[in-house]
């Protein structure tokens, strides 16, 4: 679900149209939202996708999903289309949290609302944002991960350090490590973020740490399912697959299937169907003039956004049926076979 964008991108550009010139596709009598998603890579984003949809289809809203496949300057003219066509709101899952603080800048010159989904826009002015609470996620990782091996050496194979989400995990994981680290329990043979988020950048890195250490390598902190997989495909090379820690995040059916496996240790569950549908309520309630509801605020380096944040859960062996399976988010079949 690509757009292809075929003119130049310039980051100055302005959506100069007023809200109700540019309206294509909408009704305007019913609330029109846009989804502006990083990439539709990984599994996760997929379900944020249909569920979101879903919900705002449900409310009696109409809504556009565009993924920028890690552009920013394909995010930002995404915004500006979705802004011409008449949007009443933005929900965006920024490629860059830096840079994602112009669409907001553009949406507000153009008096639309933008919710922050998942991954906080820094330095911006920001109306909203809703997530799941990203530094406990680092900590269920790295406890698991020390219940498991609390000495030796350990690595840590992180997110892309673009992404806001990822500095919150590794601080996470680092409340959890840093005691054993200064009591000289754990040592760190890496520490590093993954470019992009890309498994094939961590197996690369993963592969680096394990030539540097020669292959001495006894619990590995990884950031999602997707560098999981990578760091285990690395640690395959040297037979360590399966015998040392690892941990994930997004309960992706590949990495519950590592789990089953045991090449995988934990993963952290993250119900996608309920960030989607209270992000689109919120959503639905912004576009209508409206004002959500919102539990708590987040500096985002310039103000205190209102906010949402959910709960994670740690998933190992022993919980996967009592928490995936239960709620539906995965089948025993797709995870067991027949
Ligand atoms: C999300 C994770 C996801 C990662 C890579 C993060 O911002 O919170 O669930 O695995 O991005 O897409």
């Amino acid at each position: 679900f690509v757009l292809l964008i075929t003119t130049a991108c310039s980051s100055t550009e302005k959506a100069t149209s007023p809200k109700t010139a540019g309206k294509l596709i909408t009704n305007d009598s019913v609330p029109y939202v846009g989804f502006l998603l990083d990439t539709l890579e990984e599994e996760r984003w997929y379900k944020d996708k249909q569920l979101f949809e879903e919900h705002i289809k449900s409310l009696g809203g109409q809504v556009k999903t565009l993924a920028a496949n890690g552009h920013d300057a394909v995010q930002l003219k995404q915004a500006q289309l979705l802004i011409e066509e008449g949007v009443d709101v933005l929900v965006v899952v920024p490629h860059n949290a830096e840079e994602a603080a112009k669409i907001v800048e553009l949406a507000h010159e153009n008096k639309v609302k933008v919710i922050s989904y998942d991954r906080l826009i820094t330095k911006s002015d920001l109306d909203y944002y809703i997530s799941f609470d990203n530094e406990k996620v680092g900590v269920l990782q790295a406890t698991e991960i020390v219940k498991n091996t609390s000495q030796g050496k350990f690595a840590y194979i992180g997110g892309a350090e673009t992404d806001n989400n990822a500095i919150l995990f590794r601080k996470g994981a680092m409340s959890v490590l840093q005691p054993l680290i200064d009591k000289g329990d754990i040592t760190l043979i890496a520490d590093q973020y993954t470019d992009e988020w890309k498994p094939e950048n961590a197996e690369k890195n993963m592969k680096e740490a394990l030539k540097k250490s020669n292959n001495q390598v006894d619990a590995v902190v990884a950031a999602n399912d997707g560098t999981a997989g990578g760091v285990i495909s690395a640690l395959g090379t040297v037979g360590l697959a399966g015998k040392i820690p690892v941990s994930g995040q997004d309960a992706e059916l590949n990495g519950i299937k590592r789990i089953v496996d045991g090449t995988q240790t934990m993963t952290v569950y993250k119900p996608i169907n309920v960030i989607a549908t209270q992000a689109a309520e919120m959503a639905f309630k912004v576009a209508k003039g409206e004002n959500p509801k919102t539990d708590t605020t987040i500096n985002n380096n310039k103000i205190e956004v209102p906010t949402i944040l959910l709960e994670p859960t740690a998933v190992t062996k022993e919980t996967i049926d009592s928490t995936v399976v239960k709620d539906g988010y995965l089948s025993k079949e797709d995870i067991y076979g027949k």
